[in-house]
C-alpha cells in the first residue's frame, strides 16, 4: 500500500498540468495505463490554440492560458511552445448568415480579427477555388503549439517538484475508506485523500469505477490525416483553413498539409482508429474547396475529444463524494485551455480558490462544477 496526499488519474495533458502545479506543496502520485503519457487525444490533436474558437467559457479560458504559453521562452527570448500560424474562417455565398454571426462574435473577441475581401482571401491561400469562396477573415493571433514541448514541461515540472508517474498501471477501482481514498490498480493498491479524474475519454468510466453518478460526457470521434503540399506552392505560411460551418479544414504541417472533415461522431472510450469513410467525405471536401490533389496520405489518425451536454469542462469536487475531482470534458480545446485549467483545479484543491485573474474573466466555480448536472 503506497500512501500519497494526491493521485491523478491520466497523464495526458488535464493530469500532467494540474499533477505539475499540486506536486509543488504535496506528495503527489499520477497514474497512467498507457506505457507512455500522451498516447490518447493528446497525442492527437491539431495544435491549433485559437481564441475566437468554442464557447463563451471556453474563448475565456484560452485567453487566460496565453501568458503562460508566451512565457516560456527559447536561447533567443522566442516563444517555445507557439508559433505564428493564424486562422482564416472562409464560407460561400450560401452560408453568408452564419459567416456574418461568426465575423462578430470572432472581433469582439479577438483585437486582430481581419475581414478579408475575396482577392485576399485567395491571394493568402491560392489553392482555394474563387468561384467557390466569398467571405473570410483572419485570426491573427491563432497560433500553433507544440504540444509535445507543452506536454514535457508540465511533466519536467512534476517531476522536478517529486512527483512520481507510473505508467502501465490501470486504475481498477477506488472506494471511501475513513478520510481517504483505497484506490486499487493493476500494479497495486494506493491510498490518497484526493483523487484528481482526468481520465480523458475515461472520465465517465472512472467515475463508474468509484461508485459515482456520471455526468454524461460523450467521447466524439475526430479523424485527422496528412498529405503532400502541391509541387511550386509555397504553403508553410499559409493559416489554418476552416471552414465557417466546420465542415472540413486544412493547415500546413511539417512540410505536408494536415486536414480534418471536423467529425464529431459519438463512440465509447477506446482507442480510437480514423474510418474511411470519413477520410473520403473529407478528400471530397477538400477538393470542392480547392485545386488541392489528394493522391496519397503520408499519415491518418483519430482521436476523441469528449464533451459534457453544455461543451464546457467539467472540473471541481462531486458535489456527492468527498475527495473525488473532477478534470474533464476538455473537448477540442484540452491543450490550448490547459494552463488556465490546471490553474482552476489545483486553486480549487488546494483551497484559494480560483485565481482571480480568470475569476476576473467571468470563471467561476459554479461555471464548470460537476454539479450543475445533477
Ligand atoms: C483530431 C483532434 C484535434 C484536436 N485539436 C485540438 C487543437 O487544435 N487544440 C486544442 O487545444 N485541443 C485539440 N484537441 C483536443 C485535445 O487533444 C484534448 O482536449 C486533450 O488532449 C484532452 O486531454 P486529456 O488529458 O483530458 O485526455 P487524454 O490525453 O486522452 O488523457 C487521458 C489519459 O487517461 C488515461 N486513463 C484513462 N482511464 C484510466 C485508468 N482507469 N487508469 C489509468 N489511466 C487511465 C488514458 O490512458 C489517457 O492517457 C483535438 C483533439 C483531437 C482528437
Amino acid at each position: 500500500m503506497i500512501q500519497c496526499d494526491v493521485l491523478v488519474v491520466g497523464a495526458g495533458i488535464a493530469g500532467a498540468s494540474v499533477a505539475s502545479l499540486l506536486a509543488a506543496n504535496a506528495n503527489v502520485i499520477m497514474i497512467e495505463r498507457e506505457n507512455a503519457p500522451g498516447y490518447h487525444s493528446t497525442g492527437r490533436s491539431a495544435a491549433l490554440y485559437t481564441e475566437t474558437y468554442g464557447n463563451e467559457t471556453i474563448r475565456a479560458l484560452t485567453v487566460a492560458s496565453r501568458p503562460y504559453f508566451t512565457d516560456v521562452t527559447g536561447p533567443n527570448g522566442e516563444p517555445a511552445m507557439l508559433s505564428p500560424r493564424g486562422t482564416m474562417v472562409i464560407a460561400r455565398a450560401d452560408q453568408q448568415v452564419v459567416f456574418e454571426a461568426a465575423h462578430k462574435t470572432a472581433t469582439a473577441l479577438s483585437e486582430g480579427v481581419q475581414l478579408l475581401p475575396r482577392d485576399e482571401i485567395i491571394g493568402t491561400v491560392p489553392v482555394l477555388r474563387p468561384e467557390n469562396i466569398v467571405h473570410g477573415f483572419l485570426e491573427v493571433a491563432a497560433m500553433d503549439m507544440d504540444v509535445d514541448a507543452i506536454h514535457q514541461a508540465y511533466l519536467g515540472t512534476f517531476r522536478g517538484h517529486g512527483g512520481t508517474l507510473v505508467t502501465d498501471a490501470e486504475v481498477l477501482s477506488l472506494r471511501r475508506t475513513g478520510n481517504d481514498w483505497l484506490i486499487e490498480t493493476s500494479v497495486g493498491d494506493y491510498m490518497a485523500a484526493v483523487v484528481v479524474n482526468a481520465a480523458g475519454a475515461w472520465a465517465d468510466d472512472l467515475g463508474g469505477r468509484a461508485g459515482i453518478n456520471q455526468v454524461g460526457l460523450t467521447p466524439k470521434r475526430r479523424t485527422a490525416f496528412t498529405f503532400a503540399a502541391p509541387d511550386g506552392i509555397e504553403s508553410a505560411f499559409w493559416p489554418a483553413v476552416i471552414d465557417v460551418d466546420e465542415q472540413f479544414y486544412f493547415k500546413p504541417d511539417a512540410g505536408l498539409i494536415l486536414a480534418s472533415p471536423a467529425d464529431e461522431t459519438p463512440q465509447p472510450p477506446n482507442d480510437a482508429q480514423p474510418e474511411e469513410i470519413d477520410i473520403a467525405v473529407a478528400v471530397e471536401r477538400l477538393q470542392t474547396a480547392t485545386s488541392l490533389e489528394i493522391k496519397r496520405l503520408n499519415s491518418k489518425w483519430a482521436g476523441l475529444r469528449t464533451f459534457a451536454p453544455d461543451k464546457t469542462p467539467v472540473v471541481g469536487f462531486d458535489p456527492e463524494q468527498d475527495g473525488f475531482f473532477w478534470l474533464a470534458g476538455q473537448g477540442g480545446y484540452g491543450i490550448m485551455t490547459s494552463p488556465a485549467m490546471a490553474l482552476i483545479a489545483a486553486g480549487l484543491i488546494e483551497g484559494p480558490g480560483i485565481p482571480e485573474e480568470i475569476t476576473a474573466r467571468g470563471i467561476t466555480a459554479a461555471t464548470l462544477s460537476p454539479g450543475r448536472f445533477s
